[in-house]
């Protein structure tokens, strides 16, 4: 199937075309009409497998059809600084048409800096858990009270004790109606505990 076929918006497909992405991966085939639905995902994939865009895609066009533009739409975790990046760069490009704001929270890198971002009000927020709570704590103006979607990519390396403390700070202050989306490469124990805490009736997809 297309991207059209799969129910993505004309302006994000021409986004895939110009990225090179002719076709959907499976894991993005499988993950986009669920989402699309309004369900909650847990998909069991790799890096590599085009696992962002499979999250990214249905945000960004749930994003578009929210007129008032709430500001952190969607805040995405991961585990760690280069995949923030990578998230955040990939959200940029997809959205680039529909002007797209992310800010990236990670760790090794000025706050003030990254303050400054989260006054623009951008759309969506990439970070590691650690600094997304120091910037809830210590940040005006920053709260994830209007999130709409929580992506935990990575879930199996979220999940050590570094950032469980962080994570669960993260959970306690969003909102519960919401739509999650939970990645992992691997099913463990952990991360069963964290989907049944987090997702509700979820579907679950592999790449
Ligand atoms: P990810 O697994 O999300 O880290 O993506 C891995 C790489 O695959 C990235 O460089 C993406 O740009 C690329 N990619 C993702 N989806 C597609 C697609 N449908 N067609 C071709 N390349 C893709």
């Amino acid at each position: 199937k297309s991207f059209n076929e799969l129910g993505i918006i004309d302006a994000l497909v021409e986004a895939c075309e110009t990225l090179g992405w002719k076709n959907p991966s499976k894991i993005q085939a499988e993950a986009i009409p669920h989402a699309l639905e309004g369900k909650d995902l847990i998909g069991l994939a790799q890096t590599g497998s085009g696992k962002t865009g499979a999250f990214a895609l249905p945000i960004l066009q749930a994003l578009l059809k929210n007129e008032r533009r709430v500001p952190f739409f969607a805040c995405v975790l991961s585990p760690t600084r280069e995949l923030a990046i990578q998230i955040a760069e990939q959200f940029e490009a997809l959205g680039s048409g529909i002007g797209v704001r992310c800010a990236v929270l990670v760790g090794g890198v000025d706050m003030v800096q990254q303050t400054l971002a989260l006054g623009k009000r951008p759309d969506i927020v990439v970070g590691t858990p650690g600094r997304l709570v120091d910037h809830l704590s210590n940040t005006k103006g920053f709260s994830l009270r209007t999130l709409k979607y929580l992506v935990l990519d990575e879930a199996d390396r979220l999940l050590n004790e570094d950032f469980e403390k962080s994570l669960n700070e993260i959970l306690d202050v969003i909102p519960r109606e919401r739509r999650t989306y939970l990645f992992s490469a691997t099913m463990t124990q952990k991360v069963r505990k964290l989907q049944r805490a987090c997702l509700r009736n979820p579907v679950k997809i592999e790449a």
